[in-house]
C-alpha cells in the first residue's frame, strides 16, 4: 500500500512573530511536490498557531505541539483538543520526548492523550522512541488505546539523536521502522501496518535527508531544529 510522505516541521518553542512570519515566506514561495505527494505540516509554539495558520499556503498544514488530555476545564496553561478543533488546527503533536523528559509523561498518559486527541477529530504524530537504556519504544499504550489509526502518523525517534548532530544511519532507521511495522502487524492488524506513516526524527537535516527518505519504511521526518533554518527548510520536502 502506498503510504504519503510525511514531512513535520517542529519548531518548539523558539521564534518571534517576525521570524515565524520568515520561515512561512519561504515555505510559501517553495516550489514542491503536490499535496498528493507529500504531505507537510509544521508545528509552531501555540501563541503563533493563528498567525501561522492565516499565512500559509493552503496546502501545507498546522500542528499543536501539545494537547490536554481529556476535555477541558480547571487545567490552568492547557489547551484543548476542542480548542484546537474550533481553531481549525488539524493536527497535533503528542508525546514528544522532551515533554516525556522533562515534563514526565508516561507512555499512558501519552497514549490516554492520543486516543483522546483522535476521537475529537484531530490528527496525531505520536512520537514514540527509546533511551539509550530502554529498548520498548512506547508503542504499547498507543496502540491499546487508539482504535481508529487512520488519523495516527508514529514519529520514530531515538532520543539520543533528538537535538544532538548523532542522526541514525539510515540502516539503523530502517531496522527500528521495520520492526515497529511488524509490531502493528502483530499486535494491532495487517492493515494498520501496512497503511500507518512511520516518520523518522532526529537531527535530520538537509545532508541527511534524502537516504533517510530512500528507506523503505521511512515514510517521512520529523525535524526540530534544521526546520527553524531558512536554508533547510525546503530540502526535506523530498518527493519519494
Ligand atoms: C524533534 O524535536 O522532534 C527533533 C527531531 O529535533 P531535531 O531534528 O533537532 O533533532
Amino acid at each position: 500500500m502506498a503510504r504519503k510522505f510525511f514531512v513535520g516541521g517542529n519548531w518548539k518553542c523558539n521564534g518571534t512573530a517576525e521570524e515565524v512570519k520568515k520561515i512561512v515566506t519561504t515555505l510559501n514561495e517553495a516550489e514542491v511536490p503536490s499535496e498528493d505527494v507529500v504531505e507537510v505540516v509544521v508545528s509552531p509554539p501555540f501563541v503563533f498557531l493563528t498567525l501561522v495558520k492565516s499565512l500559509l499556503r493552503s496546502d501545507f498544514h498546522v500542528a499543536a505541539q501539545n494537547c490536554w488530555v481529556r476535555k477541558g476545564g480547571a487545567f490552568t496553561g492547557e489547551i484543548s483538543a476542542e480548542m484546537l478543533v474550533n481553531l481549525g488546527i488539524p493536527w497535533v503533536i503528542i508525546g514528544h520526548s522532551e515533554r516525556r523528559a522533562l515534563l514526565n509523561e508516561s507512555n499512558e498518559f501519552v497514549g490516554d492523550k492520543v486516543a483522546y486527541a483522535v476521537s475529537q477529530g484531530v490528527k496525531v504524530i505520536a512520537c514514540i522512541g527509546e533511551t539509550l537504556e530502554q529498548r520498548e519504544p512506547g508503542s504499547t499504550p498507543i496502540a491499546e488505546k487508539v482504535t481508529n489509526w487512520e488519523n495516527v502518523v508514529l514519529a520514530y525517534e531515538p532520543v539520543w539523536a533528538i537535538g544532538t548532530g548523532k542522526v541514525a544511519t539510515p540502516a539503523q532507521a530502517q531496522e527500528v521502522h521495520c520492526e515497529l511495522r511488524k509490531w502493528l502487524n502483530d499486535n494491532v492488524n495487517s492493515e494498520v501496518a501496512a497503511s500507518t506513516r512511520i516518520i523518522y526524527g532526529g537531527s535530520v537535516n538537509g545532508a541527511n535527508c534524502n537516504e533517510l527518505a530512500a528507506q523503505p519504511d521511512v515514510d517521512g521526518f520529523l525535524v526540530g531544529g534544521a526546520s527553524l533554518k531558512i536554508s533547510d527548510v525546503l530540502s526535506f520536502i523530498v518527493p519519494l
